[in-house]
C-alpha cells in the first residue's frame, strides 16, 4: 500500500515515519530494540508454545542477514544482547545460541524474495492456527481485518515442520507481494517494511482470525462490500499505519520491562 503524504500529516509524528539514522549501528540497535519487545510482546500474548515461533529483522549492513530469536528461550526473557544474527547459509555469525531450523528455512527465503521486507513475525498462535486449518482467506468482517483485504493469501500446502529451503520457497511464492500469509494446518505468517508494522500486522492478523472465528459460531456475519473495504484497506493497511499502531504497544512493554533493552 501507497504511503501518502496526507496520512503523514494526519499522523503528527513527532519524528517522522521510519526513523532516519546517522551510521549503521545505530539503525541496527534500533531493530534490535524493536525486535527484542516483539518478543516481549508476543509472550504477554501468549503466542508461544513451547520453542515455536519466529520474527525476524533484517541487517540493515549485511542485507542478508537476518536477527532472530535465540532457538528455545521463553519469549518473556529475551533482551536486545540474546538476540542471533544468521547469515545467508544459516549460520550463527553473532550471538551465544542456536537458531531454529524452521525459522531459517522460511525466513531466509521470505526475506530472499522480498528485498522490501525488514522483518517477518511467525508463530503457533491458537486463533491463527485454528482459521488457519479452514484453508481460507480471512474475509473482511471488521474495520481490522479489512488491513488484510486483497493483501494476504493461503499456503495451502502443509507437508509437516519446514526445514528444507524448497519449502520455504514455496511459502514466499504463496505470499507474493502481500503482507501476510496463512499457513494452512500450522499459523500465520506476517512481513513488513518495519518490525514495527510485520509485527503489528501479526497481533491484528491473530485477533482477526479471533474475530471471525466468533462471528461465524455465533450466526451469519455480515460482510463489509468490496468498495469499503478497499477505502478501509488504504486507511488501516498502509505501511506507515501498521508501523504507527505498533507504538503505544512498543511504549508499553519498554516502560514494563526495560531490561529488554540490555
Ligand atoms: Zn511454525
Amino acid at each position: 500500500m501507497a504511503t501518502t503524504d496526507t496520512d503523514l500529516a494526519e499522523l503528527r509524528l513527532p519524528h517522522g515515519y521510519l526513523p532516519q539514522f546517522a551510521t549503521v549501528e545505530e539503525e541496527r540497535r534500533h531493530r534490535q530494540e524493536r525486535l527484542a519487545a516483539s518478543f516481549r510482546l508476543f509472550g504477554r500474548f501468549g503466542f508461544d508454545e513451547g520453542v515455536a515461533g519466529h520474527i525476524t529483522a533484517r541487517d540493515p549492513e549485511h542485507l542478508d542477514h537476518f536477527w532472530v530469536n535465540p532457538f528455545g528461550m521463553n519469549f518473556k526473557h529475551i533482551r536486545v544482547s540474546d538476540l542471533v544474527r544468521v547469515d545467508a547459509t544459516g549460520q550463527v555469525v553473532e550471538g551465544d545460541y542456536g537458531v531454529n531450523a524452521a525459522a531459517f528455512a522460511i525466513h531466509s527465503q521470505v526475506h530472499a524474495a522480498r528485498p522490501d521486507v525488514i522483518a517477518a513475525a511467525h508463530s503457533h498462535s491458537l486463533h491463527g492456527k485454528a482459521w488457519s486449518t479452514l484453508g481460507r482467506l480471512l474475509d473482511p468482517l471488521t474495520q481490522d481485518a479489512c488491513a488484510f483485504y486483497e493483501d494476504h493469501a493461503v499456503f495451502d500446502d502443509y507437508t509437516g515442520v519446514v526445514l528444507d529451503l524448497e519449502e520455504g520457497k514455496r511459502i514466499a511464492h504463496a505470499l507474493g507481494e502481500g503482507k501476510a500469509a496463512i499457513l494452512r494446518n500450522h499459523g500465520l505468517l506476517t512481513v513488513g517494511h518495519s518490525v514495527d508494522e510485520a509485527v503489528w500486522w501479526f497481533i491484528t492478523m491473530e485477533r482477526s482470525c479471533q474475530a471471525q472465528l466468533l462471528a461465524e459460531a455465533a450466526g451469519t456475519p455480515v460482510l463489509i462490500s468490496p468498495d469499503a473495504a478497499r477505502l478501509t484497506a488504504s486507511q488501516v493497511g498502509s505501511h506507515v499505519a501498521g508501523w504507527f499502531s505498533f507504538s503505544p504497544l512498543y511504549d508499553a512493554i519498554v516502560r514494563e520491562q526495560p531490561d529488554l533493552l540490555e
